[in-house]
């Protein structure tokens, strides 16, 4: 997961915000200096930085810090992978999580979720928590478990 991944998923998509403790965990200057998610966005959230991050947000009496945990407690395993099998909302610890299809950009295939709820908004993209992950122990959508095999 990149530094944007997450907080794209913590505070909604196009977030610009960072709390300082997280930047101090990221290796992040702070106060961030101008352009700072250009520069710093793509960096992939190592092991190391994910437990130094899990570590400062424990910590923190901030309100998001508890959003932060939850994104992180989605994260079962892989770093390398920019993009997961599953998508769900870290944020809404009950909901199902979907299959997620990569699209093939050349055939004009967009992304999308197997029962592509994504594509025509029944999922709300604009809600916060929105997350990739190639494992996960939640249910997966009964739609998307009908769907799967159709789509392609
Ligand atoms: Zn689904």
């Amino acid at each position: 997961m990149r530094v944007r991944d997450y907080l794209n998923a913590k505070y909604g998509n196009g977030a610009t915000s960072i709390l300082a403790c997280e930047a101090k965990a990221l290796g992040i200057p702070y106060p961030t200096p101008s352009g700072w998610l250009k520069t710093y966005g793509q960096a992939e959230i190592t092991p190391e930085a994910q437990q130094r991050l899990r570590d400062a947000l424990m910590q923190s009496n901030k309100p998001s810090a508890q959003d932060g945990l939850r994104v992180l407690d989605g994260l079962l395993v892989d770093n390398d992978e920019p993009s997961g099998k599953y998508l769900f909302n870290a944020l809404k610890p009950t909901g199902k999580a979907h299959l997620w299809k990569a699209g093939i950009p050349s055939l004009g295939i967009e992304p999308d979720t197997a029962c592509r709820m994504w594509s025509t908004g029944g999922l709300n993209k604009h809600r916060k928590g929105w997350m990739l992950s190639n494992a996960t122990d939640r249910e997966i959508c009964t739609m998307c478990m009908n769907g799967a095999n159709n789509r392609f």
